[in-house]
């Protein structure tokens, strides 16, 4: 979020400097792991549709102007049983922004994507244009972009403190010194309980594994053009994602829960790294009556990532409730990376303009002001 709001406030002209606490698409916050899951037919909310469009539109503009492979669509099975939050809410995105979206029996599923076994009950949307974005790469992207455009782009340097001064600008204390400027926008992911000051938000933070496996037997049904992206939603608020194969990040196929009632909170000074082998038995036996291939498959390699969650799972984007020179993002509840293209572009209008035409009534940070005054 911050590349993208840095390059986005280069492209308007503002003088913008961005701060990293470690180098350039590191692995210690919430933007590591090879891919993301972009898709369209938004099962959380239908607001959250015409920002993805222009999602789209951004990354596509940063591909042209990067030269870099980006976003590669592969298509997107959203599955579950009737009544479950995963179909459901994509086929209520699908229907109310009229998207092109294709509904599969269990029958149509295992025909057309034989290395899935829905059981016989369980239904998926289908859509063509979800697929899969390369987080590290997107950064650097951002990055480039931001320097080509004049910004000025520090890492290995970090926040210690800031503060808002009384003609309404801010001072911000790094280990590289100390920087004046206007405005400050603030998108510190995981780190954001410390950064954002005092209790401004309820946050969670969660740690969440990622795991590859190569899968057992033929690793063909699992590759790209033939395997979509997907989500399963299994009930009882568990749901679980993948990806095709890759050729970049580690081998195998990439697999992981999206939701767990298991995640366990953390701070992202605190995060436990170390991967505990109940983590991957659990990933298998999810994956076992479902995609057998990879539950049957080598266990290549987990890593861990974490999610900064807000108490509804919607975003957090808008003006500090106590500074407005200050803005505020980036509790994305662990859907946010597809959203980074647009959002960089809506903290430009907030820094510039102090507001935005994008729709982004749901992500208001004061909609916890009664969780935050319970909190504290
Ligand atoms: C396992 C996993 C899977 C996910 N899958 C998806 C998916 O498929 N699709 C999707 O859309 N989203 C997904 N997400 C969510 C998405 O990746 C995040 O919402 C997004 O990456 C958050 O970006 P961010 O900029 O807020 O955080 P980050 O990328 O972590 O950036 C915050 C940065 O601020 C820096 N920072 C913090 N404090 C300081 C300081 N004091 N000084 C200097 N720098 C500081 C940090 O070092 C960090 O680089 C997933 C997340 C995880 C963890």
């Amino acid at each position: 979020m911050g590349s993208a709001a840095v390059s986005h406030l280069a492209a308007r002209g503002i003088r913008a400097l961005g701060l990293e606490q470690f180098a350039i698409g590191h692995d210690r916050g919430s933007s590591h792991g090879a891919s993301r899951i972009i898709r369209l037919a938004y099962f959380e909310h239908p607001a959250y549709v015409p920002l993805l469009v222009r999602a789209y539109e951004l990354w596509r503009q940063l591909e042209h102007d990067s030269g870099e492979r980006l976003l590669t669509t592969t298509g997107g099975l959203m599955i579950g049983a009737p009544g479950s939050e995963v179909l459901e809410g994509s086929l209520h995105s699908a229907r109310t922004h009229a998207l092109a979206h294709e509904v599969l029996d269990a029958a149509a599923i295992r025909r057309r994507f034989p290395a899935f076994q829905p059981s016989r009950d369980e239904l998926a949307l289908f859509e063509t244009q979800a697929g899969v974005l390369r987080p590290e790469a997107c950064v650097r992207a951002h990055v480039s972009r931001s320097a080509a455009l004049g910004a000025k782009i520090l890492d290995q340097v970090a926040v210690n403190r800031w503060s808002a001064t009384n003609d309404g600008a801010v001072v911000v204390d790094t280990t590289a010194g100390r920087f004046e400027a206007g405005r400050l926008v603030l998108c510190p992911g995981a780190w954001a309980p410390e950064v954002f000051d005092a209790a401004v938000l309820p946050l969670k933070i969660e740690r969440q594994v990622l795991h590859w496996f190569d899968p057992h037997g033929s690793s063909e049904p699992f590759e790209p053009g033939r395997f979509p992206i997907y989500i399963w939603d299994c009930g009882d608020d568990v749901q679980f994602y993948g990806f095709p194969s890759q050729s970049d990040g580690p081998r195998g196929v990439k697999v992981a829960f999206f939701r767990s009632p298991e995640a366990e909170t953390c701070t992202a000074a605190t995060v436990d790294r170390a991967i505990r082998d109940e983590e991957v038995d659990r990933m298998r036996h999810a994956l076992v009556d479902r995609l057998p291939a990879l539950a049957l498959g080598h266990h290549v390699t987990s890593v861990v990532c974490m999610y900064t969650m807000t108490p509804d799972r919607h975003f957090a984007i808008g003006v500090h409730p106590r500074h407005p020179q200050v803005i505020m993002a980036s509790p994305c509840s662990g859907h946010g990376f597809k959203f980074a293209s647009v959002i960089g572009e809506i903290l430009a209008d907030l820094t510039i303009d102090g507001n935005t035409r994008r729709p982004i009534a749901l992500f208001d940070p004061s909609r916890f002001r009664a969780n935050v005054a319970e909190h504290s």
